[in-house]
């Protein structure tokens, strides 16, 4: 009978809020809950936001935030986020639900190894508001 090895739990990244992650080049995708969501936490009528605030994505399939003339996101203000209780997932799930290779050399997040399955979800559900180990 073969021998079980126990599956070793994800590293949790604990962000330091350096905000490089808001100044780097890409794009944050939004969906229309998001925007509704930052609208209201701005007090915005939708409309105005998506005017004011949103560009179409490179590949034409939806809308993302725009940026400031010097490549920040922009709802960046100083170091911190103008919509942080609304921000989009995409902002929540880096780098716990989302990374790229070498992201270490340009995110702060404190890397902790955690043994506790349960430690480990409540960490990133109150990061990201998503449950861990679901697909989707
Ligand atoms: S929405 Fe907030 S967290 Fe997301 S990139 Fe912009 S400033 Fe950063
Ligand atoms: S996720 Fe990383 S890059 Fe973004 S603010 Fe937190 S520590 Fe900085």
């Amino acid at each position: 009978m073969p021998a079980f090895k126990s599956v070793p739990m994800p590293t949790f990244y604990d962000c330091q809020r350096c905000t490089a992650c808001c100044r780097w080049p890409g794009q944050v995708r939004i969906n229309d809950a998001e925007i509704s969501a930052m609208a209201g936490h701005l007090g915005m009528a939708e409309s105005d936001f998506i005017e004011r605030f949103t560009r179409i994505r490179p590949d034409r399939r939806g809308l993302s935030l725009r940026d400031k003339e010097n490549g920040e996101c922009a709802f960046l203000d100083g170091e911190n986020c103008r919509v942080q209780p609304a921000k989009p997932q995409q902002c929540r799930d880096f780098p716990n639900l989302w990374r790229f290779d070498g992201f270490e050399s340009k995110c702060q997040a404190k890397a902790i190894e955690i043994e506790d399955e349960e430690e480990y979800r409540r960490r990133i559900v109150a990061a990201t508001g998503r449950e861990p180990f679901s697909r989707g």
